[in-house]
């Protein structure tokens, strides 16, 4: 078990410096043209799988980093150069991830470089669980999956929303209710192959911010996907199932579903694309403040305005240990007894959301024109409190922890 340290070692500094570079020279300066355009930003994709970031290889180095801040470090600094694209880059990595916790080695060995394509031609992947009425209320699912046991077929139908990557991508993992008895227990996640019959996009949503990364409902009817696409497979799943039956039955322990599980492991790397995104707006602030000049002196001159930069580097210093920290935890198997998952991405996302408007105020009106980046960078730091589970839904989740209460 790597002990805890917060030096990086010489692999992870360079790393890090590699993909600032990436960031700074590649992400920033498309970052206005995707950000109006509201499309998928596909030629920064290819170049990054080009030189390798775009890549299950890469994501896998990092996931399995034994310090647990090979996530976090990349993830900052991807975000440090903008929100939207970097959600591009690092959106298919969301749906791999559902494929290497849940799924078979033939599964990951098959779906996963379907998700990437390769350099030359560049794919997506989309994680699909949320629904027009299961957003933060996950047991409310109502897209069912149902066994065809003649043709070993599943067969989907429902309608999934908010999905980043939704309708272009190559290979989407769909959650669906196998056992409505069970809520959240009764799901299980599938495969959708590309070119499937059935699954087509519905609404393309016209967002606030991280606008370069492609958001969209996705329809499913009657699609068929054969029984190998059922991830972890058929004979896991019930015995999955049985267990919760007779857990169901007998009113005994309630036992972690696994889904929340991962959600609460995986909260951190949102909480790094915050400090990224935080860290971005404040180095442009701090940067205005030094050369701009009213009164006859630089703004930074004013206690008013570098006591606010002090409260931000502060604020983001703080919101990156408990990233670290919570990454560390979950990569040492380390329980999140005060659910240490959920306070790193609750605070770093608020931290961002703060951060990114006392940069537009430092600003004054440049700040608040498309001229200068902090607009976009506040408009991009609203999804941090919403995806990846709600600041309130965080709150619950530590408070619950906290309280062993069933607190609503
Ligand atoms: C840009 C974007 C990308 C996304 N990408 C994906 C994706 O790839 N795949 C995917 O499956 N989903 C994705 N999502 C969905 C996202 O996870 C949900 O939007 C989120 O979980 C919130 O659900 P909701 O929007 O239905 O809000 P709701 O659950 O309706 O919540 C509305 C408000 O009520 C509050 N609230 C709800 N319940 C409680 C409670 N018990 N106590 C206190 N407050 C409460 C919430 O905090 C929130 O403020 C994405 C969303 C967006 C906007």
């Amino acid at each position: 078990m790597a002990e805890f340290t917060l030096d990086l070692n010489d692999d992870q500094k360079q790393v890090r410096d590699w993909l600032h570079g990436f960031a700074a020279d590649v992400i920033r300066p498309a970052a206005s043209e995707w950000d109006e355009r509201e499309e998928t930003p596909w030629p920064v994709i290819q170049e990054a799988a080009k030189v390798g970031i775009y890549s299950l290889d890469f994501y896998a180095q990092q996931f399995f980093d034994p310090t647990g801040l090979g996530i976090p470090m990349a993830m900052e600094e991807l975000f440090w150069g903008d929100a939207g694209i970097a959600l591009s880059i690092v959106g298919t990595g969301l749906a791999a991830v559902g494929v290497l916790a849940n799924g078979t080695e033939e599964q990951i060995g098959t779906w996963i470089p379907q998700m990437y394509g390769d350099a030359n031609d560049v794919k997506v992947a989309a994680f699909c669980s949320s629904e027009p009425d299961a957003g933060s209320d996950v047991a409310s699912m109502r897209t069912r999956a149902v066994y065809d046991q003649a043709k070993d077929e599943w067969v989907l139908n429902g309608i999934k929303t908010w999905a980043t990557n939704g309708g272009i991508a190559n290979v989407h993992v769909v959650v669906a209710v196998v056992d409505s008895e069970l809520g959240s227990k009764g799901h299980a996640s599938f495969i959708v192959p590309p070119d499937t019959p059935g699954l087509s996009q519905g609404q393309k949503f016209k967002k606030h911010g991280i606008r370069a990364s492609h958001t969209a409902e996705v329809v499913l009817e009657d699609v068929r996907v054969p029984g190998h696409c059922l991830l972890g497979g058929k004979e896991k799943l019930d015995q999955r199932l049985a267990r919760a039956r007779e857990r169901a039955q007998s009113g005994g322990e309630r036992v972690k579903n696994a889904a929340m599980a991962t959600f609460e492991a995986s909260r951190p790397a949102v909480g790094a694309m915050a400090v990224g995104t935080a860290r971005a707006a404040y180095e442009v602030a701090l940067d205005y403040a030094r050369t701009r000049t009213q009164f006859g002196r630089p703004i930074i001159d004013n206690q008013g305005v570098a006591f606010q930069l002090a409260d931000m580097r502060t604020q983001i210093d703080a919101a990156r240990l408990l990233v670290w920290r919570a990454s560390w935890m979950a990569t040492t198997g380390k329980p999140f007894e005060s659910a240490e998952g959920s306070m790193s991405k609750l605070y770093a996302s608020e931290t961002a959301k703060k951060v990114t408007a006392q940069a537009i105020q430092i600003l004054g009106g440049n700040g608040f024109t498309r001229e200068y980046p902090v607009e976009r960078m506040h408009r991009d730091a609203a999804i941090y409190t919403i995806f990846e589970g709600t600041s309130e839904i965080q709150r619950l989740v530590i408070a619950r922890t906290l309280s062993g209460m069933p607190i609503r």
